[in-house]
């Protein structure tokens, strides 16, 4: 039977074509996204160098740097960024150990004690091995995290599991964890990535590669206050309701796909449950873009603008007294 090469080069053309058109479209929708200027919540008030307070340092997604001054807690502790094409094509990724040792070296984190990520996803746990290996901090959380230290080779001394509710103590900081769940956000209501990492994750590998383990809701306690990380915007109904925060520094992260009745379910079961006057959002920013850079995320990914609206009319119709704030990049912010 004979080919008609015209045919076939026609259709290979209009494949190419289309394919061209849909890429097209796909980067000009990436684009679009809202301001943060649009969110009016104000922004953190930031320490003076009395060195008397207790601070975090909000580093980007859900990277924060909790210091008294005397011990510091690192929670994720992720400086490295993935581009929209590695994470979209598989394509086998490591950490970047350049941005690694200039955040270490900038940020000052020579008094680390601990490095906590929320769960053990790639945009949260990617370089905790490689952060334990320039440090003397111990690495804490899930199987899943301790083989991302092995896969590392991290020492076995500088990483330990814990259980659901366990605590430890550095310096005046107490460390809880308690195991939460992550936000629905996949197919499902299942995550994406969701599952355990059962083997020593050896770098490079490839985004899905990291999954969740257990999603943590983190209590970092201290003399002077408490504050609850919730790193991803998932509950476990009621696991909160015996905890109390000062502060919760809250997953904004994919709530306007979930919507407001979510949305406002998740904000009691963390914010009201705590009983917290403070709320400091996080992971509203793009975790793609280069380490020390906020936008917010492209609108056909998630829609922040639209989430902080809810968060106000659910703080308004409860009539409490909470305020929302936004984390100032890489600036300590004023705990208690
Ligand atoms: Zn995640």
């Amino acid at each position: 039977m004979a080919i008609n090469l015209r045919l076939v080069r026609n259709v290979f053309i209009a494949i190419a074509v289309l394919g061209f058109f849909v890429l097209y479209v796909l980067w000009r929708q990436w684009q679009i996204r809202g301001s943060i200027d649009d969110i009016d919540w104000r922004t953190a008030t930031v320490a003076n160098d009395s060195g008397e307070e207790v601070t975090a340092t909000w580093l980007g997604v859900t990277t924060l740097l909790f210091d008294d001054g005397d011990t510091q807690i690192l929670l994720d502790g992720e400086f490295t960024r993935l581009s929209p094409i590695q994470i979209a094509l598989l394509r086998p990724v490591k950490s970047d150990v350049a941005t690694i040792n200039y955040a270490l070296a900038a940020f000052r984190m020579d008094r680390l004690a601990a490095i906590v990520p929320v769960h053990s996803h790639f945009d949260h746990a990617m370089d905790v091995g490689q952060v334990a290996n320039r440090t003397s901090a111990v690495i804490f959380g899930s199987e899943s995290t301790a083989n991302i230290a092995r896969g590392a080779n991290v020492p076995v001394s500088q990483y330990q599991i814990l259980a659901d509710g366990e605590t430890r103590q550095f310096g005046a900081f107490t460390i809880k964890l308690i195991a939460s769940a992550h936000a629905p956000i996949g197919f499902n209501d299942h995550e994406y990535f969701s599952g355990i990492i059962d083997d020593p994750l050896v770098q490079p590998a490839r985004v899905p590669e990291w999954k969740t383990g257990v999603a943590w809701s983190i209590l970092i306690g201290h003399p002077r206050g408490t504050t609850l990380v919730q790193g991803s915007a998932g509950y476990v109904k009621g696991k909160l309701s015996g905890e109390k925060a000062d502060v919760v520094m809250l997953s904004v992260a994919g709530l306007a796909g979930l919507g407001r009745e979510y949305t406002k379910v998740y904000w009691d079961q963390t914010v009201t449950a705590t009983g917290a006057k403070r709320v400091i959002a996080i992971h509203h920013d793009d975790f793609t873009a280069p380490f020390g850079e906020v936008k917010l995320q492209p609108t056909m990914l998630d829609n922040v603008v639209k989430t902080a609206g809810w968060l106000d009319e659910i703080v308004a119709e409860e009539g409490s007294e909470v305020a929302i704030e936004l984390p100032p990049f890489g600036q300590r912010m004023v705990l208690y």
